[in-house]
């Protein structure tokens, strides 16, 4: 299984489907995560972070570009991107994108991935969250390549 969606009616929801999808994630993993501004992005991405570390406050990264969070019960380290405010290639420089990138880093959740323009993974989960109404997002989650890593994350997510 290559791609699922889900209907979330609430902030906690989205932030329950991050959770279950936090403790599916290893070193390496990529997961960019495409959606206008208020979409939810970065609370579903505060669902992912905390699974592992409960009571961590999970900030948006759209100043610093990068927030940074230590490998914590068992659960890999993670890198939490917000590149709305990327100028260009130099920019990305400046974060050592590609060390991130490197497995062994951690996981990397990457907020308007659209930024990246050519240097976008090989490998990646692909997530697009469309509101639906003021409380609802259809959130839709597909493993790029289908035969790639993160397609074991769908088969996990979809068994749930
Ligand atoms: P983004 O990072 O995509 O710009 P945020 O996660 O910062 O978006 O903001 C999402 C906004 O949408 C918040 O104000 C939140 O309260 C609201 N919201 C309403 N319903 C939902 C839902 N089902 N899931 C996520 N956010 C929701
Ligand atoms: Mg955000």
């Amino acid at each position: 299984m290559t791609g699922i969606h889900v209907l979330t009616t609430s902030v906690e929801e989205t932030r329950a489907l991050g959770a279950r999808l936090g403790v599916l994630l290893d070193d390496g993993d990529v997961v960019l995560l495409h959606g206008d501004l208020g979409a939810g992005k970065t609370t579903l991405s505060q669902g992912i972070v905390t699974a592992g570390r409960p009571g961590i406050a999970v900030q948006s990264p759209t100043f610093t570009l990068v927030n940074q969070y230590a490998p914590a019960a068992g659960r890999p380290g993670m890198f939490h991107l917000d590149l709305y405010r990327l100028e260009g290639p130099d920019d990305l420089d400046s974060i050592g994108f590609n060390d991130l990138l490197a497995a062994g880093n951690g996981g990397m959740l990457v907020e308007w991935p659209e930024r990246l323009g050519a240097d976008l993974p090989d490998d990646y989960l692909l997530i697009q969250i469309e509101p639906t109404g003021p409380d609802s997002r259809r959130i839709e989650l597909r493993a790029i390549p289908a035969d790639g890593r993160h397609t074991r994350i769908i088969d996990a997510l979809s068994a749930d």
